[in-house]
Order: C-alpha cells, then sequence, then structure tokens
C-alpha cells in the first residue's frame, strides 16, 4: 500500500524550507502530493499557474513527488489523492497557533486524517515566502534559500 502525504501550502514562492519539509516527509511516505492553494484572500506574488510551475520544476524527475493547485476543502483532496496525512512545517513557537487550529479543524472534518508536524532545518527557521518576496524585491541575494528555478521568477517580478 502507498502511504501518501499532503502537504499543502501557498509556495508564494516555493523556498528550500518548503523543499526540506517535503524531503522529511519522504522518509515517512512513500508519496508527498504539493497541494498549491489559490488562497485569493492572502493576494499572492505569483499566480497560482506560476506557483504551480515553481514547485514541478523544482521537483522534476522525483516520481515520488507531485504537485496540485486546489481551491477547496483540503480534506477533500487529502480523500481524493487517497491521503491519510497531512504534512506540515513548523519554524518557530509562532507558527503554532495557526497550525493548531487547523490541525484541529481539519480532524473535525475529517477524522481519520492525521496531521503531521515536521521541524524546520535550523538554517532554515528564519525563512518564509514572505520574506523572500520582501528581501528580493529590494535587490537583495535570496539564492542561497530558493531553489534556482525560483530566481528568474523573482527578477522578473521585481523589474519595473
Ligand atoms: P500557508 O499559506 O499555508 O502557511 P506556506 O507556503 O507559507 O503556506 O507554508 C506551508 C507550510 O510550510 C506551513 O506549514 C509552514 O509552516 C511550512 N514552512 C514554511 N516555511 C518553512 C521553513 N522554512 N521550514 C519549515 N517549514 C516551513
Amino acid at each position: 500500500m502507498t502511504r501518501t502525504a499532503i502537504y499543502p501550502g501557498t509556495f508564494d514562492p516555493i523556498t528550500l524550507g518548503h523543499v526540506d519539509v517535503v524531503r522529511r516527509g519522504l522518509k515517512l511516505f512513500d508519496r508527498v502530493v504539493i497541494g498549491v492553494a489559490a488562497n485569493p484572500n492572502k493576494q499572492p506574488r505569483f499566480d497560482l499557474n506560476t506557483r504551480l510551475a515553481m514547485v514541478r520544476q523544482t521537483f522534476v524527475g522525483d516520481d515520488r513527488i507531485e504537485a496540485i493547485a486546489f481551491d477547496g476543502l483540503l480534506v477533500e483532496l487529502a480523500r481524493q489523492q487517497k491521503a491519510k496525512a497531512i504534512l506540515r512545517g513548523l519554524r518557530a513557537a509562532s507558527d503554532f497557533e495557526y497550525e493548531f487550529q487547523m490541525a484541529t479543524m481539519n480532524r473535525r472534518l475529517e477524522e481519520s486524517i492525521e496531521t503531521v508536524f515536521v521541524m524546520a532545518r535550523e538554517d532554515y527557521t528564519f525563512v518564509s515566502s514572505r520574506f523572500i518576496r520582501e528581501i528580493s524585491s529590494m535587490g537583495g541575494d535570496v539564492s542561497e534559500l530558493v531553489p534556482p528555478v525560483v530566481i528568474p521568477y523573482l527578477k522578473k517580478s521585481t523589474q519595473p
């Protein structure tokens, strides 16, 4: 039986922190499906197709990893994908409250799906998509914090 986890997020853009979460997830699961959330209320910098393309290009060639867009309920996506787990990453105590609420709500919606948390690698605890967007829009170098495929997208998005 294939053990599948769903890793949901906005990925605006994908960072090496996200990549680390996926790699850790693959120690526990056979397959990780990355769910790129439409999340219009967050007003993402990159549109959904671009965020999805960046995720797919990051993991190209690894058939244990898939990426799909979704705009409905996460537990629905998990059911569709026959996933028994939701994978999330924790960086600091500040992540906890939101993650706790989301995991509890998802459990109410679907008791059989477990949320599994993995800890960020120490060097990436400060890495967030928001931080990447801000630093790169001010001309800062983020090349050690994002997958190489993301760099041209960041450059394009900050061109006047
Ligand atoms: P969301 O909008 O759902 O928070 P994100 O793309 O910001 O989406 O994050 C998706 C998940 O990845 C969250 O669980 C978040 O805590 C986790 N995450 C983000 N950055 C890191 C990182 N540097 N290390 C570990 N986990 C991370």
